[in-house]
C-alpha cells in the first residue's frame, strides 16, 4: 500500500474530547473517526488492526472445534419474552417498532437467537457438543459510552455459544474455550490475565473474564501473590473473596448492651475519634435501594460494600446508595444514627459481622450509638454472606498468600450458562437413552474492537503506537525521504517490492512531505519496523532499519534488508510477546 493514497488523515494536535491514550492515538493516527456519541467509523488502518485480531481469533475458534456463522443484527421482541430478558435487561437494550408495528431490538448479545436456531435445529445428542460463533457489530445503549473503542454502543464482538448433552460434556468446552482465550490473547502479543468474575446479566454459574494488564483499566483485579506464586487465585474485584473470617472465640464474654451519647458524629471517622475505638470494632448499616426497596446492608467499619455481590445476595437488577431523605423515610432514623436494633426493613449482613463481638453500632435515634452489640442476641439479621470489598492485606481464599491489586480491560469473558436459556426457551434433544435433555449451555464473548484499544492503553509511548506485530496493521513501513530524487524512489520501491513478494504487509510512504513529518507520522501510527531511504543509501547504499518499540537501529546494504526484515518478523511472530 502506499501512503499517498490512503486515507489515514493523521492530527497533530490532541482531540480535546479524548480522555484516554487508545482514544487519543487512535483519532489521532487517523484509525476512527467518531459518528455520533459511542459510535465509530474504522477508517483504513483501524479496520486492518481489527481484522488482524478477528483472524487470530477465527483461527484459534475453528481450531478449538467451533463454527462460524452469522445472525441478525435486529431480533424479534418475542423471543426476549420468551427467555424473560425483555424486562430484565433495561436501557441498554435498543428498541424499537417496525412499519407493522412489531416491537424488536438490536442485538446486544445473541443468546435468545442462537438458542432458538437451535432448538429449531438440533434434535439428537449426536450433532453435539455444537459450538458456534460470529463476529459481528453489536449495539448496547450504553448509558455513558465513553473512551473511543473501549466503550462504545456500537462495537465488534465475537461471540459464541456452545451446547453440550450434559454437565460434564459443558465443562470439557468450557475448558476449551479457556484454552483458546489464552492462544488468542497470546498470539495478540498481549499481557493477559484470566480471572474469575461475576456472571452479571447473562447469567449462569460460572465464569472467567480476561483482562488486557493496564494501569489505564476501568477493573481491578485481586491476584494472590503467594511466595511461589503457586496458587494462582485471581478474580475480578466484583468477586474477589478473601479468605473468610476466623470463628469468634468462645471466651470473648459478651458485655452489656449500652447507649451512649454521640452528638452530631455521624461518620465512621468522627464515631470512633470521639470513642476512641478502632473502625474494626464498629458496624455500619449502610441503606440500599435494591430495584427501589429499601434494605439494610451491615459491614464493618473499615469495610466497603461490594455491590455487584449485593446486587446477586439480593437478585436484584439495580442497587444504589439511598440518599438522606430515602434513609429517613424508610427507617425513621436520621442517616449515621441508623444501626440494626430494632429496625424494620430488610437487613443484610457481610459474613464477617458473625465472627464479631461486642462492636458499636448506630443507635437508632439522632446522636446516640450504641456499645456491645452482639449479632443474635441484639439484633437477627434476613441474610448473611461475603459482602465487602477484599482490600490490601487480605488473605487469598485458597492459599495464606496476600492478595494484591492490579488494573485491567476485559477483553474477554467466557460463562458456564447452564441450562438457563434453554429451559426459559425449552430447547431440548434426546439423549442417548431417548430421554429429552435441555442443553446445557455456555457463551463466549471477545470484545474485538475493545482489543485493539487495549492493545494501544498497553502499548505506546509518547510519540504514538507501538502495536504488537501479530496486529499491527502493517509490519513495516518503507520511508522514502526523497521521492524527487530517482536513486532513494527506485530503492525505496525495491525493498517495498522484494517485502511484498515475501508476503510482509508493508506501506511504502511515497508522500511529498518533509523527513521529520513522515518520521511524526510512522511513529505515531505505530508500525513494528521502518525502513529508511535516503541520504545513507545515496552516500553509500545503505538503508536504516528500526524497530518501534526500543529504538534500535541497524544500517544494512540496501540488499539485505528485506530478507534481514523477514528474519526478524518470523522470528517475532514465533513468539509474539516473548
Ligand atoms: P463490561 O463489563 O465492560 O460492560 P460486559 O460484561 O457487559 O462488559 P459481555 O457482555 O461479556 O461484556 O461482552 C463480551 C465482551 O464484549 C466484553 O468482554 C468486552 O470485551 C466487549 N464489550 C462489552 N461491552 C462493550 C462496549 N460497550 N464497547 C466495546 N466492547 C464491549
Ligand atoms: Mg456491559
Amino acid at each position: 500500500m502506499r501512503y499517498s493514497q490512503l486515507l489515514l488523515p493523521t492530527l497533530k494536535e490532541n482531540p480535546a474530547e479524548a480522555e484516554v491514550v487508545s482514544h487519543r492515538l487512535l483519532l489521532r493516527a487517523g484509525f476512527i473517526r467518531k459518528l455520533t456519541s459511542g459510535v465509530y467509523s474504522y477508517l483504513p488502518l483501524g479496520l486492518a488492526a481489527i481484522r488482524k485480531v478477528e483472524q487470530i481469533v477465527r483461527e484459534e475458534m475453528n481450531r478449538a472445534g467451533a463454527q462460524e456463522l452469522l445472525l441478525p443484527v435486529v431480533q424479534p421482541a418475542d423471543l426476549w419474552k420468551e427467555s424473560g430478558r425483555w424486562e430484565k435487561y433495561g436501557p441498554e437494550l435498543l428498541r424499537f417498532k417496525d412499519r407493522h408495528n412489531r416491537e424488536s431490538c438490536l442485538g446486544p448479545t445473541h443468546e435468545e437467537v442462537i438458542t432458538d436456531l437451535v432448538r429449531m435445529n438440533v434434535h439428537s445428542y449426536r450433532s453435539l457438543p455444537l459450538n458456534l460463533y460470529q463476529i459481528q457489530t453489536k449495539f448496547r445503549d450504553e448509558i455513558r459510552p465513553r473512551f473511543g473503542l473501549m466503550r462504545g454502543r456500537e462495537f465488534i464482538m465475537k461471540d459464541g455459544y456452545s451446547f453440550d448433552i450434559d454437565e460434564d460434556g459443558a465443562n470439557v468446552t468450557y475448558r476449551k474455550m479457556y484454552d483458546a482465550y489464552h492462544r488468542i490473547f497470546s498470539r495478540c502479543g498481549l499481557s493477559f490475565r484470566a480471572v474469575e468474575a461475576d456472571t452479571g446479566t447473562i447469567g449462569g454459574s460460572f465464569s472467567h473474564e480476561f483482562m488486557v494488564l493496564a494501569e489505564t483499566g476501568e477493573d481491578t483485579l485481586a491476584i494472590c501473590k503467594s511466595d511461589d506464586d503457586k496458587c494462582g487465585y485471581a478474580a475480578n474485584l466484583e468477586k474477589a473473596a478473601g479468605a473468610a473470617p476466623r470463628p469468634a472465640e468462645p471466651e470473648v464474654e459478651m458485655l452489656p448492651l449500652e447507649k451512649v451519647e454521640t452528638p452530631g458524629k455521624r461518620k465512621v471517622v468522627a464515631v470512633t475519634a470521639f470513642l476512641d475505638i478502632s473502625p474494626k470494632q464498629l458496624v455500619k448499616t449502610m441503606v440500599y435501594l435494591a430495584d427501589g426497596k429499601p434494605v439494610a446492608v451491615l459491614v464493618r467499619g473499615d469495610h466497603e460494600v461490594q455491590e455487584v455481590k449485593l446486587k446477586n445476595m439480593l437478585g436484584a437488577v439495580e442497587v444504589e446508595l439511598a440518599d438522606d431523605k430515602q434513609i429517613f423515610d424508610a427507617t425513621g432514623v436520621p442517616s449515621g444514627y441508623l444501626g440494626p436494633v430494632g429496625i424494620r426493613i430488610l437487613v443484610v449482613a457481610d459474613r464477617e459481622i458473625a465472627v464479631m463481638r461486642n462492636f458499636v453500632v448506630g443507635g437508632g435515634e439522632k446522636n446516640y450509638h450504641l456499645l456491645n452489640a452482639n449479632l443474635g442476641r441484639d439484633f437477627e439479621v434476613d441474610r448473611i454472606g461475603d459482602l465487602r470489598e477484599v482490600t490490601a492485606g487480605d488473605r487469598c481464599p485458597h492459599c495464606s498468600g496476600e492478595l494484591e491489586f492490579t488494573k485491567g480491560i476485559e477483553v474477554g469473558h467466557i460463562f458456564k450458562l447452564g441450562t438457563a436459556y434453554s429451559e426459559a426457551l425449552n430447547a431440548t434433544c434426546l439423549d442417548g437413552k431417548g430421554r429429552e435433555k435441555h442443553f446445557v449451555m455456555g457463551c463466549y464473548g471477545i470484545g474485538v474492537s475493545r482489543t485493539v484499544a487495549a492493545a494501544i492503553e498497553q502499548n505506546h509511548d509518547k510519540d504514538g503506537i507501538i502495536f504488537p506485530l501479530p496486529i499491527a496493521p502493517f509490519k513495516v513501513v518503507v520511508l522514502n525521504l526523497s521521492p524527487d530524487d530517482n536513486e532513494i524512489t527506485s530503492a525505496a520501491e525495491q525493498v517495498y517490492h522484494g517485502l511484498r513478494e515475501q508476503g510482509i504487509e508493508v506501506l511504502l510512504d511515497d508522500r511529498d512531505e518533509r523527513p521529520g513529518i513522515k518520521f511524526k507520522d510512522v511513529d505515531l501510527i505505530g508500525i513494528p519496523y521502518r525502513v529508511t531511504v535516503g541520504k545513507g543509501f545515496a552516500k553509500d547504499g545503505t538503508v536504516e532499519v528500526r524497530e518501534r518499540r526500543h529504538g534500535l537501529t541497524e544500517t544494512l546494504p540496501l540488499a539485505d534488508a528485506a530478507a534481514f526484515l523477514v528474519e526478524r518478523i518470523d522470528r517475532a511472530m514465533a513468539t509474539p510477546n516473548g
